[in-house]
């Protein structure tokens, strides 16, 4: 390993060494998506943000338990209050879970067009309901939560008395208040800043279960507090999510974990930055998302062309997760001609092999340099997993693979060892931690049309040594030549 990772920690706001509580395992919690709609490409900038930590963690030679929750319950819309699932479910006339079933795969979907890896547990907020009820007990034993009109609340005034509520966003409970409007006569929390912990269910509330305290639903922030405990323990490494969720719903989360095991959960809170466009948080309520098909396929009002998934991969990484991205045709363009450039050098690299007894002429300086850029990329990672900077060494990686393409550098003057591991750090940033592979956008049409052309040629040439080799070459790949009456027509062989 080469030089210390450092995370920034939105907790401390500071850039520390990354030092896990049980190495070489670690634990990662990131908030998974609400599954009520089509993922956009704002969802997928900050997954595949952690996609990157979790390939270069495991990389580095940590164990990794990656824990992504999907929410099916109890996200509530801020404008009505009501379950994102539960309308949508109304709107679709479809039951709850068939609305959870159909986002949930099209969220998988999504993510295995960006290469973004499976976690190792994906846990789902309804699966997990007896343990939600269990720490909402223990809050309430604990004295941190309060039960009123079937409801129960997380009391944030209680709370304060041996805690700080809002540490990790850095805000203060009179500012807070001071914001909030005050409780109208109908609440029945004690205080504005309190958060549901179960919600007493509406009658025309669709998802509701039946319990002690009513016939009602959990609140949003319990189902990670219960699920990160579950599956990492009552302190783990990491939690992630976007900045959006920073506030309320991770602060919520502390509180929860806090006011129940004693302990606050994460050690490091990362978070990712907003994917934008013309300088506003791409959002679906905003209307401004754009879908990831749509991005693919050329087909919106605001795109020229469409863009190839590790084109768009390709995009996102190279801004730093924590660094907003804004999103436009210009710097779509560029990233294709970047991409494209990164991969004819990746191309190029995986078929090169260092020639067998070559006596080696070691140019120093340029073993040097190569060298040096390799140390770049894994200094670079180990920068807060600064992608944006591993990509411009890559691009230095390129230059030298050119020079090799071009013969203006010659393998005997890098030497066996330098190339192997040029070869080595360029495979391994690119495909295992970037996680951005080779993709081609030939068309085996159009290609078998150019073969068969040639095989004409030659047919009408009476090269038939030449026709023999191209009726072999494509009876290989399960093509069959029929030579008609019409012309020259093919078929899969059966
Ligand atoms: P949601 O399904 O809305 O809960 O969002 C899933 C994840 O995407 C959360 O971690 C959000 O913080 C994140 N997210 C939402 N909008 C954006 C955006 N425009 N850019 C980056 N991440 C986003
Ligand atoms: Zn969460």
């Amino acid at each position: 390993m080469i030089g210390k990772l450092r995370v920034v920690n939105s907790l401390s706001r500071e850039k520390e060494v990354f030092e896990p509580l049980n190495a070489p395992h670690v634990g990662m919690y990131v908030c998974g998506p609400t599954v009520y709609s089509d993922v956009h490409l704002g969802n997928v900038r900050t997954f595949m943000s952690f996609d990157v930590i979790y390939r270069y963690l495991q990389f580095l030679g940590y164990k990794v338990r990656y824990v992504r929750n999907i929410t099916d319950v109890g996200h509530l819309l801020d404008d009505t209050g009501e379950d994102k699932i539960s309308r949508k479910a109304k709107l679709e006339n479809l039951e709850p879970m068939e609305i959870v079933q159909k986002y949930t795969n099209d969220f998988h979907r999504v993510m295995e067009t960006f290469n973004i890896l499976p976690p190792d547990i994906e846990p789902t907020a309804t699966g997990h309901l007896m343990e939600q009820l269990d720490m909402i007990q223990e809050l309430v034993d604990n004295g941190f939560a309060y039960e009123s009109n079937g409801s129960v609340y997380f009391d944030i005034s209680k709370f304060n008395e041996k805690y700080d509520y809002g540490k990790l966003s850095g805000r203060k409970t009179e500012d807070l208040l001071n914001q909030t409007r005050e409780l109208d006569g109908g609440s029945d929390k004690r205080s504005p800043l309190d958060f549901a912990l179960w919600k007493k269910a509406a009658p025309e509330h669709i998802m509701r279960w039946n319990t002690k305290w009513s016939d009602g639903f959990p609140g949003w922030h319990l189902e990670c507090s219960v699920m990160s405990t579950k599956y990492l323990g009552e302190e783990f490494d990491i939690h992630g999510g976007g900045m959006d969720l920073k506030f309320p719903h991770h602060e919520c989360e502390i509180a929860q974990n806090a006011g129940s095991t004693g302990k606050e959960g994460a050690k490091y809170w990362m978070h990712t930055n907003m994917l934008t466009v013309n300088g506003t948080k791409m959002s679906k309520s905003l209307g401004n998302s754009f879908l990831p098909h749509e991005l693919i396929s050329g087909d919106h009002e605001l795109l020229e062309h469409g863009y190839s998934p590790m084109t768009i991969r390709f995009f996102m990484l190279q801004s730093h997760y924590a660094s907003t991205l804004d999103f436009s045709n210009e710097a779509l363009d560029a990233a294709q001609k970047g991409y494209m450039k990164l991969a004819n050098g990746l191309r190029l690299i995986k078929n090169y092999e260092y020639p067998e007894g070559l006596a080696e002429e070691i140019n120093t300086k340029q073993a040097e340099q190569i060298n040096k850029i390799c140390d770049n990329c894994y200094h670079a990672m180990n920068d807060d997993f600064n992608t944006a900077l591993t990509i411009g060494h890559l691009f230095n990686l390129v230059k030298k693979v050119n020079s090799i393409q071009t013969g203006q550098l010659k393998f005997e003057e890098i030497g066996k060892e330098t190339f192997e591991r040029m070869k080595s750090t360029f495979i391994a940033f690119c495909e295992e931690i970037l996680g951005l592979k080779l993709e081609t956008n030939l068309s085996s049409q159009n290609l078998l049309e150019v073969i068969l052309e040639e095989y004409k040629v030659a047919k009408e040439a009476k090269n038939y040594d030449k026709v023999d080799e191209l009726r072999a070459k494509l009876k290989a790949e399960g093509v069959i030549v029929k030579d008609m009456k019409t012309g020259i027509d093919w078929a899969f062989e059966e």
